[in-house]
């Protein structure tokens, strides 16, 4: 073989090597893209108000009704920005406004009190398509936690902010303020009174500014019955018709909590986590749970790198790992592609979901779909 012969040689084998490495590169990235949810052009939304206790017989048909109507309202409001044309975060934080206003559920107005008596508020919000995200945890004066949450996402440089140095960028942010019995309900007083009784703990003074006992109507029984639940929480998830998904948590956290003590709703990742490579998740229950399994991301994560289903992906997360060691709770998720999906492993979880053409789901108990 002369010289010439064994250059081409070489060249030739130099170019299958290339053309083999670039088809590899090809199928590989291919197959990458291909587990990644793609935008169906269609906006969807997912709610929860909380998952518990929560039982036919102990809600009863009136407190059963007011619920759904709450959820229904409340589905109908995220839509009505996604079906405008507005993104899924507009969608998640007007949603989720609703529902701090609503008394019937933990989070801002009808949060659960500490046990000093005391309501210190949690939120996070997340941007699917950036990944920026915004939290703030034992906020005491913000009407709508989740505002001031997504007020750190986009004009701070921080993630997450607490305590008295939130509430102050609350004010300094222009974020409406309320004095601290606004959020106050009678139910969740007395809700908190019985535990503290039953745990021998002390009471502690009705909170300043709020009306005496007695003053108030009192609770119906399915009042009661729904505030007896430690845990409550709201959140949303949504996909716009970018194909950008978003999710949104807001809590007063676990009734009779130490002061100072915040749950997963305002650590990402944990409690609510939101990217356009997966999923967007909200989570309620046992917080520490759901921190120390970092629930909201795992999700995500089963199937970004697994290429599980949605479905899959909160069952496995919230049945098979969470369910054995009694990490009481549930999520919300939602895929870029419109998959929506929710998973709880309690006797109830307050839902609704509704998608671009499709008809609204409102569900309670855990004998529903
Ligand atoms: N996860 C919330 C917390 O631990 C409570 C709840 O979801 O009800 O703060």
């Amino acid at each position: 073989m002369n010289r010439n012969e064994g250059d081409t040689r070489v060249r030739r084998a130099i170019a299958i090597l290339i053309g083999a490495a670039v088809a590899w590169t090809t199928v590989t990235v291919a197959g990458a893209q291909s587990a990644q949810p793609k935008a169906s052009g269609h906006w969807a939304i997912v709610i929860h108000g909380g998952a518990g206790d929560i039982e036919r017989a102990k809600l009863g048909p009136d407190g059963d009704k007011a619920y759904r109507a709450a959820l229904t309202k409340v589905v109908q409001a995220g839509a009505a920005v996604l079906s405008r044309g507005g993104s899924s975060l507009d969608a998640v934080e007007a949603a989720i406004r609703i529902l701090e206003d609503d008394p019937l559920f933990n989070a801002a107005r009808g949060a659960v009190f500490t046990s000093e008596g005391k309501t210190e508020l949690d939120a996070a919000i997340m941007d699917g398509a950036t990944l920026r995200a915004g939290a703030v945890a034992d906020v005491t004066h913000t009407r709508y936690p989740i505002t001031l949450a997504r007020a750190v996402m986009e004009k701070t440089p921080y993630v997450l902010m607490v305590g008295p140095g939130a509430d102050a960028y609350s004010k300094q942010a222009r974020m409406e303020q309320v004095d601290p019995s606004y959020f106050f309900t009678e139910s969740r007083w007395q809700s908190l009174v019985k535990q503290l009784e039953k745990e021998a703990r002390p009471i502690p003074p009705r909170p300043a500014g709020v009306p005496p006992q007695g003053a108030v109507v009192p609770a119906t029984q399915w009042q009661e019955a729904a505030d007896t639940r430690r845990y409550g929480t709201v959140g949303v998830v949504a996909v716009d018709r970018q194909g950008n998904v978003a999710a949104g948590t807001s809590t007063g956290g676990l009734q009779g909590k130490m002061p100072g003590r915040v749950g997963d709703s305002p650590i990402i990742g944990a409690g609510t986590y939101a990217s356009n490579q997966s999923c967007a998740v909200s989570g309620t229950g046992v917080g520490e749970y759901f921190i120390r399994f970092t629930v909201a991301r795992d999700v995500c994560a089963l199937v970004q790198y697994k290429g599980y289903s949605l479905k899959q992906a909160v069952d496995e997360v919230i049945q098979k790992k969470l369910a054995p060691i009694h990490g009481d709770g549930g999520v919300i998720a939602i895929a870029p592609d419109g998959k929506m999906a929710w998973s709880f492993n309690t006797p109830g979880m307050f839902r609704a979901r509704l998608a671009e053409g499709g008809q609204i789901e409102v569900h309670i108990y855990n004998d529903e779909p």
